[in-house]
């Protein structure tokens, strides 16, 4: 197949869309990107790679960042993480407080805000302390994307801690549940850095390709997950990694994905490539407008979903 030409025929037909939609402004250092920009990566097993657009401005890759902390986690915890965080679509925005106080603290999933914070509380706990724990979460990002530069941008994450009410009230429901360890501040402020980590689309497409090869990189060899845990995660990303919008990605795109405010999108086509798109302006359910789209039109184009 000659990706590059259908990346380039999907960057043509994207051009009148990327007007549409809003760039999120509840966190204020998002809202000074350039809102029109747009770029796409694909990353084979080989490690070949094909891009279109600004595949080498950086962005805030920030929801995306709750699969990396996941991956520790599930590692880390197995099963036993389960008794905190479930792996139900939430059908409900990402930063919903309703469904929590129903379920008696116990986020819907790992990918709403809720859960992500739990799982951030639960890395505290295991690496003791939020330098540590940020570390390891930089580090694996390292790792897996070959990228030893990789860092967050402090002045997002300081931009998001002044904004953070809703995410702070998350976090106590949650403590007020008895599911929460360590300092309710701490834990939200080390997760705002974690979400601020930034990427283009090349290092990202080329960071999830563990996902897509059952959780060992197919070009160094190194096994960041186990074939279970890997299976688990794509599952938990076809079915939550786009909010209340999740059934509609998986609907159109048909793959595992995973989005972030800052536009980003990753997508994983299994045993095949990881995909990733950056677009800033977002639809009514904080998911990239342009990104999903391009996505539809790439598994249009290909054939390459997972139906
Ligand atoms: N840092 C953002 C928040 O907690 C992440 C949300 C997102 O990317 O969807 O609100």
């Amino acid at each position: 197949m000659n990706y590059q030409k259908i990346l380039e025929d999907i960057y043509k037909e994207i051009q009148p869309e990327l007007k549409k939609g809003k760039v999120a402004n509840y966190i204020p250092a998002l809202a000074e990107v350039d809102p029109n920009q747009f770029a796409m990566t694909i990353t084979l097993k080989s490690g070949e790679q094909f891009s279109v657009g600004k595949c080498k401005e950086e962005f805030s890759i920030q929801s995306i960042s709750k699969v990396l902390a996941f991956s520790l986690a599930i590692h880390i915890y197995s099963k036993s993480l389960y008794k905190r965080v479930g792996v139900e679509p939430s059908g409900n925005a990402f930063n919903s407080l309703v469904q929590l106080e129903y379920e008696q603290g116990i986020p819907r999933n790992p990918f709403i805000n809720a859960g992500a914070i739990v799982v951030m509380d639960a890395l505290m706990s295991h690496y003791g302390g939020d330098f540590l724990t940020l570390e390891k979460i930089l580090n694996f990002t390292r790792d897996i994307s070959g990228d030893g530069a990789i860092k967050f941008d402090s002045s997002v994450a300081i931009s998001e801690m002044k904004h953070a009410s809703r995410n702070l009230s998350l976090a106590h429901l949650m403590k007020s549940f008895g599911n929460f360890d360590n300092d309710v501040r701490d834990v939200v402020k080390t997760y705002f850095k974690q979400c601020a980590i930034v990427m283009n689309t090349k290092t990202l497409s080329r960071a999830m390709l563990y996902l897509a090869f059952d959780g060992k990189d197919p070009i160094t060899h190194r096994e960041f997950l186990n074939g279970e845990q890997a299976k688990r995660l794509n599952a938990l990303m076809l079915t939550c990694g786009h909010y209340d919008a999740s059934g509609e990605f998986a609907y159109n795109v048909g793959l595992p994905g995973k989005s972030g405010v800052g536009g980003g999108i990753i997508a994983i086509v299994p045993d095949v490539m990881s995909i990733s798109v950056w677009s800033p302006r977002l639809n009514e359910y904080g998911n990239s407008y342009a990104g999903t789209l391009a996505l539809q039109m790439f598994t249009s184009k290909t054939g390459l979903s997972i139906f």
